[in-house]
């Protein structure tokens, strides 16, 4: 059986912690393959490593930072099949939406190419007395990302190429759940001929993470997860001086007004509530229905949610694949329970679904339910599974003060044919990123990725340049040249004179 290793400077670091535990293919629920859990020994060797590259790394001209990073994009579109493949055989998502997280991890490496333009700074020539006042933005040191399942390429790809262009070595540490791509990005990096040490992988789990947590050659950390973990790592991360951006849970919600095109939103919602089995951050798990749009939104939903494709990722023809885990299922399956006992009225029932040939495999049907109720677990909670709840309002303001209420702020949509509406909602609305008739916004590389209120914890959001103030620290440089000092001390504030 495959074991899944670390990897430090430039090679692949082959455990000796004697922890391991099985990844699976959800598909088949078969293990794939072992993974190789880090010592607090192994983790530290992997921070060692990674101090010792930085300090050539962070004074490697920008440029040539980039052009590494320009082979690796390249390499990574030759290897765009393989690498969601991979995904598709741990994660179980459908292959071709394993390709689109491929495309939206490498657009950031694109983005990261153009780091030396970014990295310039402000120069005030001859701010009194023959000095010039400029600033820099400088590497960190030893950056490391703790990432979670959904995304196993495109959340490492958030920070990764970020980190590294701008002058920082880099640590990540993956999901238990869908390792393999971390290798497979180390191998890429190695290709394009990123210096060893630069790039490092620890396999394992959160005897791994406190050891990051704790290390004191860790400048940052960025992490992506559930929000529990997430307030962990930041509060963990700050108080031993740590830089930290810590994304959270999520529960979107899409608003639907009676004004909306109802066919469009409906193909949102079928997309954004069902696509990848509803596991991702910006999937939406919250229909809410504006006045009389309730019984027309469930209408054109049943049949669609009873008709959906679900199956191996990999085959050709399906829509939605198995969750992550059986552990997964159980909890998503509980949590409709929990929806049922509550009094919200399960239209589509999602359970029991059984494949054809994948028999042990992690399968559910997309669940639907009506007439839920704020406050309720189901929509409390983030069930990260493919289950849309149906809520109803009597207008725009209580559309938006429900979502307003609510403990999370990542994403949100709204559908509408008023310009006004929409103008309102995304001006009041307390979430980090708002689509108006565009049901997952998740912004290109050169803006900004982040919630607000528990769904992220920290100043900045992650990649564009948000990231690069995350992984770079500001300094003001003045300076004079002997001939031009004025003579005598001086015991005032300086001024311009
Ligand atoms: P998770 O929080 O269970 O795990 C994330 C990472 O934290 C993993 O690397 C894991 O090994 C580590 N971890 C888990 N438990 C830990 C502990 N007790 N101590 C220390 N480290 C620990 O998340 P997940 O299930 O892998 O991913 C799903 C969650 O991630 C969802 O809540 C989803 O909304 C969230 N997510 C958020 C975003 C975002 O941008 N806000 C993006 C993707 C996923």
């Amino acid at each position: 059986m495959e074991v899944i290793q670390h990897y430090k400077n430039g090679a692949v670091f082959v455990s000796s912690s004697g922890r391991r535990q099985p990844v699976y293919n959800p598909a088949l629920g078969t293990v794939c393959a072992e993974l190789a859990l880090a010592s607090a020994d192994e983790v530290n060797e992997v921070v060692a490593a990674a101090k010792a590259a930085w300090i050539s790394w962070s004074e490697t001209p920008a440029l040539k930072r980039a052009r590494i990073l320009f082979k690796f994009k390249d390499l990574l579109e030759q290897n765009a099949a393989k690498l969601a493949a991979l995904i598709t055989r741990e994660h179980g998502k459908i292959l071709s939406d394993a390709m689109g997280e491929v495309t939206r991890g490498l657009e950031v490496v694109e983005f990261a190419c153009g780091l030396p333009q970014l990295l310039k700074t402000q120069f005030s020539d001859n701010i009194g007395g023959g000095i010039d006042n400029w600033n820099l933005r400088q590497p960190l040191g030893v950056c490391a990302g703790i990432t979670p399942f959904n995304f196993p390429f495109m959340v490492p790809m958030w920070m990764a190429p970020m980190a590294i262009a701008t002058g920082n070595t880099f640590i990540l540490k993956p999901s238990e759940r869908d390792p393999s791509a971390s290798l497979m990005i180390a191998d890429l990096f190695k290709q394009a001929g990123l210096p060893d040490g630069v790039f490092n992988v620890v396999q394992g789990d959160k005897l791994a993470v406190d050891t990051l947590l704790a290390h004191p050659e860790v400048a940052a950390i960025s992490f992506v997860g559930s929000t529990p973990i997430a307030e962990y790592i930041y509060s963990e991360g700050t108080r031993r001086g740590k830089r930290v951006q810590a994304l959270g849970g999520a529960k979107n919600h899409l608003v639907v007004m009676p004004d909306a095109d109802l066919d469009q939103a409906v193909d949102a919602l079928m997309g954004a509530a069902y696509g990848s089995a509803g596991e991702r951050c910006m999937a939406i798990s919250v229909a809410v229905a504006v006045g009389e749009v309730g019984d027309a939104l469930i209408e054109r939903l049943v049949p669609r949610i009873r008709a959906l494709k679900v199956g191996n990722g990999s085959s050709a023809d399906v829509e939605m694949g198995p969750v992550v885990t059986a552990a997964h299922k159980a909890k998503i399956e509980s949590l409709i329970a929990a929806g049922v006992d509550e009094g919200a009225q399960l239209v589509v029932d999602g359970r029991g679904l059984v494949i054809d040939g994948f028999e042990q495999g992690y399968f559910l049907g997309g669940s639907l339910f009506d007439h839920v109720k704020e406050g309720m677990q189901v929509h409390r909670e983030e069930i990260f599974g493919p289950v849309l709840c149906v809520v109803r309002v009597a207008n725009f303001s209580e559309a938006l003060e429900l979502i307003n209420r609510h403990e999370f702020g990542n994403g949100v949509s709204l559908f509408t044919s008023d310009g006004n509406t929409a103008r309102e909602f995304s001006r009041r609305v307390q979430v980090g990123m708002v689509g108006i008739n565009v049901p997952i916004p998740v912004p290109m590389a050169w803006h900004s990725f982040g919630g607000w209120k528990r769904s992220l914890f920290g100043d900045v959001h992650a990649y564009g340049e948000e990231g690069i103030r995350f992984y770079t620290r500001y300094k003001s440089v003045m300076q004079r040249w002997p001939d031009s000092i004025a003579k005598g001390a001086e015991y005032t504030m300086p001024v311009a004179k």
